[in-house]
């Protein structure tokens, strides 16, 4: 069994790492937030309070960041993963970053003789507990194959993308398609209840028929239907509005960056800026249905729940 140090310990990071714990694995754990790293200590991840710390003897490294920036951070500052990693381990990002910044990892790497793959993610909250998450990996065919081993306790599929940067360009593609799809599944559900429909046999309709989606299964944004939708919790966030917007930003830039047009993801990327400018980004992405109700209520929606929690 090996020593994996992991570097946040967030909404996937947690159950991600204690899957590694329960296959056997010693797992170093680091989180800046408090109420993160207690809840990993309490699944087993032993916490310690520096990356250096965590990469000491690590065989391999796995950070689950929310943003670019921070990825950046944790890999180049000078108390950082590159600082500190050993030449034998090898290093995987499962964040959701620019093509850029993945590639960046992969230089600066290859220029300290570091084994870095791309390993983002998909499967949300729900595939991480359920370790049926698909991982996408991108880097030297040698480095992919290790990796392969190293996130198999995590994994429902594991595909090799290609070279570097290969992982996150399907991720990006894939994320982009998610939240066009979160629009049709907002509306749809919207529409379906305006015209009276019962919502659990209208989803169940639309389960075995031509509207189904992993949307439509796993994040149905009305309350009652999917147990795990966070529309069963006030829409507190499964996955934020700020990273759905960081993604779905991500994706409309490599559209600028490559000349294809992609006004589907205008829109959804609109609605998430619009969400975020109300101060609403820390909630679920699935509140985006709130732009189909016809007076701007949603069922299952009480900000006044909000405001009593910000209170607390
Ligand atoms: P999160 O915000 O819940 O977790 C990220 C964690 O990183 C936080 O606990 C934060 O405190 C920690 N962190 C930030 N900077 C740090 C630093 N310098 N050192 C140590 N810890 C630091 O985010 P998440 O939902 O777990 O997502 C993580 C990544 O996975 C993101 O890039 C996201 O886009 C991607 N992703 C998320 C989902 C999802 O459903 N939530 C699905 C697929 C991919």
């Amino acid at each position: 069994m090996s020593t994996i140090a992991f570097i946040g310990l967030g909404h996937m990071g947690a159950p991600m790492s204690a899957h590694l714990v329960a296959a056997g694995h010693t797992v170093r754990g680091v989180d800046l937030d408090a109420t993160a790293a207690a809840a990993a200590a309490s699944r087993g991840v032993r916490i310690v309070s520096s990356i250096a710390e965590a990469l000491a003897g690590a065989d391999a490294v796995i950070t689950s960041l929310p943003k670019p920036e921070h990825v950046r951070a944790v890999y180049g500052a000078p108390d950082g993963v590159f600082a500190h990693a050993a030449a034998s381990a090898l290093l995987l990002d499962t964040s959701t970053v620019d093509v850029e910044t993945s590639r960046w990892c992969h230089d600066e790497a290859d220029a300290r003789g570091l084994s870095f793959v791309d390993a983002p993610i998909s499967g949300g909250t729900a595939g991480a507990e359920a370790h049926s998450l698909t991982f996408m990996l991108g880097g030297r065919a040698g480095d992919v194959a290790r990796a392969r081993d190293v996130v198999a306790p995590m994994a429902g599929n594991v595909i090799a993308c290609g070279g570097a940067g290969a992982g996150i360009a399907a991720k990006l593609v894939n994320n982009m398609m998610l939240f066009i799809s979160v629009m049709a599944v907002s509306e749809g559900s919207q529409l379906a209840e305006q015209l009276g429909l019962d919502p659990q046999v209208f989803w169940d309709v639309a389960r075995v028929s031509s509207a189904d989606s992993w949307a439509l299964r796993t994040w149905y944004p009305v309350p009652g239907v999917v147990e795990k939708a966070a529309a069963n919790n006030n829409f507190d966030a499964s996955f934020s509005v700020d990273l759905a917007r960081k993604d779905c930003g991500l994706a409309v830039r490599a559209g600028d960056e490559t000349g294809v047009h992609l006004p589907a993801a205008r829109l959804a990327l609109s609605q998430l800026d619009e969400l975020v400018a109300e101060g609403l980004g820390a909630k679920d992405c699935t509140l985006v249905a709130r732009f189909a109700s016809p007076d701007g209520t949603l069922r299952g929606y009480d900000p006044a729940r909000d405001d009593a929690a910000a209170h607390v």
